[in-house]
């Protein structure tokens, strides 16, 4: 189930907002808040693949030939955004398991408040792929913004955007940049804290994922 324009959608099927009921709440521990992004990541993983294109096959069932659908086309290149997209990626991986991986490393300069590549690995045929960038929190939307323009720059031309909560201000600043890219997500937030949370939110994901402060 899922509420759609053109670029976003929002995941509203039952077992994704129950998981993320527990996501959010302050008293869920590590061990369970990184499970709870992986189970939610592969649901709206489901979604965001939902139009990958499918082309005839003939295969052989143990009882007669038939013409079934496999996905056709382009291999994906899945690109988690340090560190909290970290935690995502094997929710991915569980479904789409012949993906490659990139990882992309940004830091925010706190004079210009921009984000700062510090680490950018990608597959080398990152052009040839559908792209899934992972970043669980779409707050300000610098940094994916910044995001999405590394691994266009790389060549990429089709991206999508799996994030599990974000904010209005996120979500139109990266569609501002990037009408292109489609982007899914579980839940949109009222917005944003005087600090750049989301609100209501679920704190720091990188730091609910790996027991940080
Ligand atoms: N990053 C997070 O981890 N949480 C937020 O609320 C915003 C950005």
């Amino acid at each position: 189930m899922a509420a759609q324009t053109r670029r976003l959608t929002v995941v509203d099927h039952p077992l994704v907002q129950h998981k993320l009921s527990y996501l959010r709440e302050v008293a869920t521990p590590t061990v369970h808040f990184r499970k709870l992004t992986e189970e939610i990541t592969l649901l709206l993983t489901y979604e965001a693949t939902k139009d990958f294109p499918t082309e005839d096959h003939e295969i052989e069932t143990p009882l007669e030939t038939m013409t079934a659908q496999r996905i056709h086309g382009k291999k994906v290149a899945v690109c988690p955004v340090l560190r909290a997209g970290v935690g995502m990626l094997d929710g991915v991986l569980s479904l789409v398991s012949s993906a490659r991986v990139g990882f992309i490393g940004l830091y925010r300069n706190e004079e210009t408040l921009q984000p700062v590549k510090y680490y950018v690995k990608l597959p080398a045929d990152v052009a040839d792929r559908d792209v899934i960038l992972l970043d669980p929190m779409l707050a300000t939307g610098n940094s994916t913004a910044r995001a999405v323009q590394l691994v266009k720059d790389a060549g990429a031309t089709s991206v999508r955007l799996i994030a599990i909560i974000a904010a209005p201000e996120g979500i139109e600043r990266v569609l501002r940049e990037h009408d292109d890219v489609e982007i899914v997500v579980a839940a949109i937030d009222r917005g944003l804290n005087e600090k750049g949370y989301i609100v209501p939110g679920l704190g720091d994901a990188g730091d609910r994922l790996y027991g940080t402060k």
